[in-house]
């Protein structure tokens, strides 16, 4: 599919504008125009929907090892500053960035590689951004930067493979991935990705707080809240959806990478003992949910992360990703990233910043030995009273404080009945899904007009949950009571559906208006409508059209959209 097809639809037709257009757009920001909205709210409420409002935690649903319960919140874009000093997004999060002082591009350090050539007395490392194909880009950019032809490309000597920049010492050997001349990357500076604010009017450094760059930790600092104020028992889910902001460095390929987006994250808090299996519960429904709504093809994938991709203290993690058509050939773009996460974070948040690169995770220190970054303080443990009530009489014991005197000595006198419990987070962006929607719904086929001549049409295949309008009502023509009859089946379809009223143009261009933007039935209102109460209704993928009473549209509607 061509990428610029789709851009170029989205912006006519009203799914996505650059932000501050008329200013001449904002690098890394994105508006929703009147039919991306809906799209994308859509996306959300599926979301939203299939993981918590119509979650049956009397169940335990295929896959899950027992019944569980799901939850929703909803917290603030700006926390406590000491929030993001405990989760490590303060230390941790940034990226290395080298800019090109000749074509002022900036790219991700670790993101650029490339090979080292000689030719005569000259050494040059050739730079490039490709990942599949680097080495054939490299050659071709040696052979015009050394003023070679095609066929002098065995005079070049090459030195060793493809490597990342990151293994260069000299910098002024690079030949940039878009520049002439060599040596015009500046050294590699860290940039932190956390936007900064000012609360209050002071403005002084005590001031400063950050916009949240992931909804998670909202999640983790409201677990007691959550726990005793809505009766929930381990296991259980707290699903929230929200902005999230990040200065990415390079933002690009679309909404894909950009600076203000939506997640809709999870975290699941379960026993520890059990969390394997949570964590192979959750990857494989969450990968499921992408395929139940159209993504279901080889462009979609589940990628288990290798041992050295994975943080320290996670066992497993493993990215839902789709080969989005900027990409190169043969790449894929991360969607969702499911990780088991232990106890790392709430552990974080209790004890105060921990060093992910201990085992067990220890407290990071600082040059005189106090702890970096001090935590809530509050105890974030889960008392299992079922399982401890269960068992007493068993362990002979009257209370806990009994038991845990009794096991005085050990190095964890509480387990198994009160723990830190263990965390699977499934971590989705709105935008990434809604762009992949897009692009998996983007199709161009041949339809026939009202005269039965094929022509060609653009359609996105939405499912039906998500297309932005679920059914548009035509009058075939503008005469003979046609219009007062569908404009009444459009209100009342209009007080359960987003239905669209159309009387414009030939009925076949309606229809063709109307696949391009999705929408999956057209019911028209014909000469035969006045006679017995019938319409037709026009399915946009098999385009066979069916009638029926125009009482039952409704019915017949609700059917069709699920
Ligand atoms: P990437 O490696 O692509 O930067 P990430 O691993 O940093 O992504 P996470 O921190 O795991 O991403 O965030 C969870 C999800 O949030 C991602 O899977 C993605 O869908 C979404 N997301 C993250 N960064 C962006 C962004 N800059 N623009 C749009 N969506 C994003």
């Amino acid at each position: 599919m061509d990428m610029d097809k789709l851009v170029s639809l989205c912006k006519r037709r009203g799914f996505l504008f650059q932000s501050s257009e008329i200013y001449g757009g904002f690098n890394g920001f994105w508006d929703y125009g009147p039919l991306g909205v809906e799209l994308k709210r859509n996306v959300k409420e599926a979301w939203w929907r299939d993981m918590v409002l119509t979650h049956d935690e009397l169940t335990a649903p295929a896959g899950a090892p027992e019944e569980f319960q799901m939850v929703g919140l909803d917290c603030t874009i700006i926390m406590h500053p000491q929030v993001w000093k405990c989760s490590g997004h303060y230390d941790l999060f940034h990226d290395y960035m080298v800019d090109c002082r000749e074509t002022r591009r900036r790219y991700r350090y670790d993101q650029v590689r490339g090979r080292w050539v000689a030719f005569r007395e000259k050494r040059v490392f050739i730079a490039t951004e490709l990942e599949e194909g680097a080495e054939q880009d490299t050659q071709q950019r040696a052979l015009k930067f050394l003023n070679l032809r095609a066929k002098d490309a065995d005079q070049l000597k090459w030195d060793g493979p493809v490597v990342s920049l990151p293994t260069v010492n000299d910098l002024s050997l690079v030949l940039a991935p878009d520049a002439k001349t060599p040596g015009t990357l500046t050294e590699p500076r860290e940039f932190n990705l956390m936007f900064k604010t000012i609360v209050g009017a002071l403005g002084s450094k005590d001031d400063e707080a950050f916009l949240r760059p992931e909804t998670a930790q909202g999640i983790f600092v409201n677990f007691k809240n959550v726990l005793d104020s809505s009766r929930v028992k381990l296991p259980f889910g707290v699903a929230q959806m929200g902005k999230s902001f990040r200065n990415e460095i390079t933002p690009r390929n679309f909404t894909f990478r950009s600076r203000e987006f939506e997640q809709m994250e999870i975290e699941f808090f379960c026993p520890p003992d059990a969390s394997r299996q949570w964590y192979q519960y959750w990857r494989d429904r969450r990968f499921r949910w992408y395929t139940e709504l159209g993504l279901a093809g080889e462009r979609l994938r589940l990628r288990d992360h290798s041992p050295d991709e994975l943080s320290h203290y996670s066992t497993g993690t493993a990215d839902i990703e789709y080969a989005f058509p900027f990409l190169p050939e043969g790449e894929f773009g991360e969607l969702e990233g499911i990780a088991h996460r232990g106890d790392f974070d709430l552990r974080s948040h209790m004890e105060g910043k921990l060093n992910p690169s201990t085992r067990p995770l220890q407290l990071e220190l600082d040059e005189s030995g106090k702890p970096r970054w001090r935590g809530s303080g509050k105890d974030l443990t889960y008392f299992d009273a079922d399982a401890f009530e269960r068992d007493k009489e068993r362990l002979g014991v009257k209370s806990f404080k009994e038991y845990v005197t009794q096991r005085q000595g050990e190095s964890n006198p509480n387990l198994p009945y009160q723990y830190v419990p263990h965390v699977v987070e499934p971590s989705a962006g709105a935008d990434r899904a809604t762009l992949a929607f897009l692009c998996e719904a983007y199709n161009e086929d041949e339809a026939p007009d009202e005269n039965g001549k094929l022509q060609s049409r653009v359609v996105l295949k939405f499912h039906p949950r998500l297309a932005p309008v679920k059914c548009a009502v035509f009058p075939l023509v503008n005469r003979d009571k046609m219009p007062e009859t569908a404009k009444d089946l459009y209100r009342a379809l209009k007080k359960r559906f987003n239905v669209f009223y159309d009387d414009k143009g030939a009925i076949g261009r309606r229809y063709r208006r109307q696949d391009e933007v999705g929408t999956p039935y057209c019911i028209t209102v014909d000469g035969q409508t006045l006679q017995d109460q019938t319409v037709t209704i026009r399915d946009r993928d098999s385009l066979e059209q069916h009638r029926m009473k125009i009482d039952d549209c409704a019915a017949e509607l609700e059917r069709r959209l699920g």
